[in-house]
């Protein structure tokens, strides 16, 4: 950017952050251009190429899919040079832990890689039903199924359970998938402002007579900033509205509440008064896919007609035994929940003490430096890197291009000295 005129760095500013519409463009039908049919043509390719050339004639070179060749942790060895590392979920450090590896390879030993096939009509291994009795268990339900994908766990579930007569109603933060799996039920969408449970309140005052079921979709914490919903207030709406409630505590289990419980016992909450429990086993569980647990009727529902379960493989073995080891340890060791909230707590609080803005972090599993440049995200995290420490710049437009920022996501692994190195150098930088 060095030596560019005001113009010609916002020209390529804009350049750089292209149209927002989706994968084949969107709008209206465009008129044939060539006889052939090429994958060059899309809008989502040449979003991506003028991306690509405006980084190349910046000199910013790509801070994505950056390749780790050990176990990535709270350190981790990126091309040759060993760095710490931010970008991680693994926030109680158990991927790599002897006991979930010995129970994946135990489990790989008795039933191998993969079950090949969906559950329903290949038959189940022990392993599943072990795995969603201990995740019913933790949030003190009926029951639980778990999925190949968290993304597809949200997709699938709200996509099977919810109809066009219905209306799903989203925090402006919620996940991806979240959004995908209301689009594909058909349901009317509304999005409230984060965390702004009055106006949640006059939507639904609004709309709940017009439709038929109602939805809410909340995250226990939410993944960009760090912050968290009133769950209390969420309950206390959704009663008095006659409207299911759905919680996605993919960063908030193994994080929240001095056991790692997440949303419920953090806030002193009767997990009943949530209808619909998601999380993710890719984080904290340290393996993959996704998991729902509620009552009954909601498992049954899903075990017997979500195409994302009915018509996907069941979890491998390896992966199922990795994650149900892991919540035995999240059991027995809560001093790796302590581990992690003081390591949070220190990052932020160390943050802010260097002047760094951190939105709205609560100082738990991650929190922003905000930078409000994309082109400064990406080349402030270039930067860290040089200097050994690997964090991962969110740029428009995953986030607001003012809002564009580093993304801290803390580890129980961490040390402390190995925060303030990272906040002295951010520090120096800015
Ligand atoms: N929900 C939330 C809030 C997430 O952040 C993510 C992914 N990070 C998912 C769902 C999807 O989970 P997975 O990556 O395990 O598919």
């Amino acid at each position: 950017m060095k030596g560019l005129s005001r113009d010609r760095k916002m020209a390529l500013i804009n350049r750089f952050r292209g149209p927002k519409t989706g994968g084949g463009g969107g709008g209206q039908p465009r008129r044939r251009q060539t006889a052939r049919a090429r994958f060059e043509d899309f809008d989502a390719y040449q979003r991506i190429e003028v991306q690509r050339q405006a980084s190349e004639r910046l000199n910013i070179s790509n801070p994505f899919f950056r390749r780790h060749e050990v176990r990535a942790g709270g350190t981790s060895r990126i091309d040759g040079v060993e760095c710490i590392n931010f970008s991680n979920y693994d926030y109680l450090g158990l991927n790599g832990d002897p006991r979930v590896s010995a129970a994946a390879e135990k489990a790989i030993a008795e039933y191998g890689t993969s079950v090949s096939a969906s559950r329903i009509v290949s038959g189940e291994r022990p392993i599943h039903r072990e795995l969603e009795r201990a995740i019913a268990d933790l949030y003190q339900t009926d029951d639980a199924i778990t999925f190949v994908s968290g993304h597809a766990t949200n997709v699938t579930t709200i996509g099977h359970l919810f109809g066009p007569r219905d209306l799903i109603v989203h925090d402006s933060l919620i996940h991806n998938s979240a959004l995908v799996g209301a689009e594909l039920s058909g349901a009317k969408r509304r999005m409230f402002p984060h965390n702004d449970w009055d106006a949640l309140d006059r939507l639904l005052t609004e709309q709940r007579d017009q439709v038929d079921r109602v939805l809410i979709v909340i995250e226990g914490l939410y993944s960009m900033d760090g912050d968290m919903p009133d769950l209390t207030r969420a309950i206390e709406i959704k009663k008095r509205h006659g409207a299911f409630l759905m919680l996605d505590e993919a960063h908030a289990l193994g994080v929240l509440g001095e056991r790692g419980c997440g949303t419920w016992e953090a806030q002193g909450i009767d997990p009943a008064e949530v209808d619909i429990w998601m999380g993710t086993m890719s984080k904290t569980l340290s393996s993959c896919g996704g998991y729902i647990a509620g009552n009954t009727a909601l498992i049954e529902m899903l075990r017997y007609g979500a195409p994302g379960f009915v018509y996907s493989v069941g979890l491998a073995p390896p992966l199922a035994a990795a994650a149900l080891a892991s919540l035995t340890i999240l059991r027995d060791e809560p001093e790796r929940v302590a581990r992690l909230q003081a390591n949070g707590r220190h990052f932020l609080d160390a943050a802010k003490a260097r002047g760094i803005n951190t939105g709205d972090s609560e100082g738990y599993c991650v929190t922003p430096a905000i930078l409000g440049s994309s082109i400064k995200a990406a080349n402030c995290s270039n930067a860290m890197l040089d200097q050994g420490i690997n964090v991962q710049p969110i740029i428009y437009p995953a986030v607001e291009e003012r809002a564009a920022r580093l993304r801290f996501f803390l580890s129980a692994e961490h040390t402390k000295e190995q925060i303030d190195t990272t906040l002295d150098r951010l520090q120096a930088w800015l």
